[in-house]
């Protein structure tokens, strides 16, 4: 696949910003700035045969940033790749090879970049037990791929429930000591080994920044909504995939924090639109949501203020005293932190109680429960999520569509159903 077309669709399309102050604009730019760097450090490892890591999960990016170490997170490039104006051949292409349709679009992507040897050739390999079965597949088809059956390969093994702990539980150290051997791994096959000072100075810098994602979350509950809910997703990617621990980072998140403020200040909302309407997206966004949201916008003052792959749970910092907390910690966030996995690994107590906690926090009006295909788990529980939005007091609305491919469920279909609830509720 083409770097450009990579490069076009990690970002949402223009018309989905509509945030026009000049510092917005600027931090939309230096953000496609790390994403072309991050591709260019990916694109020189590959031609000069430097040690190049391929990551099939979200992982302790603490770690490479420590390490040094280039490297793609696989999820990522499924992402772009669904983003991009290629999705629906890319997302038909497992099926040519008798792969049930009913599997998550965006494993399907995985299947593609895989099968046609759109990855960038690795030197290692590292996957995860997470986030789903069909995520842990593509894994094993990864392992069974010809072309990189010499490539050493390392597989950490994420225990369910890490949301329940008891101070001492012996799944934080299974997990830490798993993180640890990954890294032993890395250092064998990238031949450099972890500064631990170095480490300790990346956790405390990824805990400055993740300070201020949290600061930015907290503004982003002023009324009106103060910036488009899109902004959740950089804020992720820069802290989560692509320059963690790093100080751009942190000035980058300062500069965010600092003009979302002003806007809560002057109380401005977004492209001009006071909310009539906030709305809850309990799932990932939909890569067709350019074609929805701005016009639930307009027509009816409904603003998402918050979606699942935006929104940050409460985590606590790295405890970066020594060697073992830091381990630790990480397998602390790592288990119970990024999206997907927290949906899918944590009980069914933590995805209600999330739920409530932002209908609070965020004066939500009315949740929407997407339903994706590929979402097995969160399928199975809408009845019980229904009932806890009713407990709460609010309306919910289940839709059962793929957030990846709008054939399943056009985005005028699912105008016409948020629009009919809307009526249904009072609120239109
Ligand atoms: S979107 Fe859901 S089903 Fe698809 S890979 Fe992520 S967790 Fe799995």
């Amino acid at each position: 696949m083409e770097q450009e077309k990579i490069k076009e669709g990690v970002l949402p399309h223009d018309s989905e910003w509509n945030d026009s102050d000049k510092v917005f604009d600027q931090l939309n730019k230096d953000f496609e700035a790390v994403i072309a760097k991050d591709i260019l450090t990916v694109t020189e490892a590959v031609q000069n045969g430097k040690p190049l890591l391929g990551f099939f999960t979200q992982g302790t990016p603490e770690i490479f940033a420590a390490l040094d170490l280039p490297r793609w997170f696989a999820a990522t490039m499924q992402l772009m790749a669904l983003r991009s104006e290629e999705a629906p051949k890319i997302i038909d292409f497992s099926a040519q090879l008798g792969l049930t349709t009913f599997m998550c679009s965006y494993v399907k992507a995985g299947v593609f970049l895989l099968q046609t040897g759109s990855f960038p050739t690795p030197t290692m390999l590292i996957g995860a037990t997470e986030p789903c079965d069909g995520n842990v597949a593509l894994w094993q088809m990864a392992s069974e791929y010809r072309p990189w059956a010499n490539i050493p390969k390392f597989l950490i093994d994420i225990p369910y429930g890490m949301d329940k702990l008891d101070i001492d539980d012996a799944r934080v150290r299974y997990l830490a000591e798993q993180i640890k051997a990954s890294t032993s791994f890395m250092e064998e096959h990238c031949g450099r080994k972890m500064d631990i000072d170095h480490l300790k100075q990346v956790c405390d810098e990824s805990n400055r920044a993740r300070q201020l994602w949290w600061e930015f979350q907290e503004l982003r509950r002023a009324v009106p909504t103060p910036v488009s809910f899109l902004w959740g997703q950089p804020v992720y990617a820069l802290n989560q995939v692509l320059a963690c621990g790093k100080p751009e980072t942190t000035e980058w998140m300062q500069r965010l924090v600092d003009a979302t403020e002003k806007r809560v200040k002057e109380r401005k909302g977004i492209g001009g639109v006071t909310d009539k309407i906030r709305l809850l997206w309990y799932d990932l966004t939909p890569s067709w949501g350019h074609k929805l949201f701005p016009q639930l916008e307009k027509d009816f003052g409904a603003v998402v203020s918050m979606e699942m792959l935006g929104w940050m749970p409460p985590l606590t910092p790295i405890d970066t005293s020594t060697e073992e907390a830091i381990y630790e910690s990480l397998a602390k966030r790592y288990s119970i932190g990024p999206p997907m996995l927290r949906q899918g690994m944590a009980s069914l107590d933590t995805y209600c109680n999330d739920l409530v906690h932002i209908v609070n926090d965020f004066k939500i009006d009315a949740v929407i429960l997407p339903g994706h295909v590929g979402h097995k788990n969160t399928n199975a529980v809408v009845k019980i999520c229904s009932d806890v939005c009713r407990e709460t007091g609010v309306p919910s609305l289940f839709l059962g569509c793929d957030v990846y491919d709008e054939r399943y469920m056009t985005a005028n279909e699912v105008y016409e159903k948020i629009g009919r609830f809307l009526s249904a509720t009072n609120f239109a």
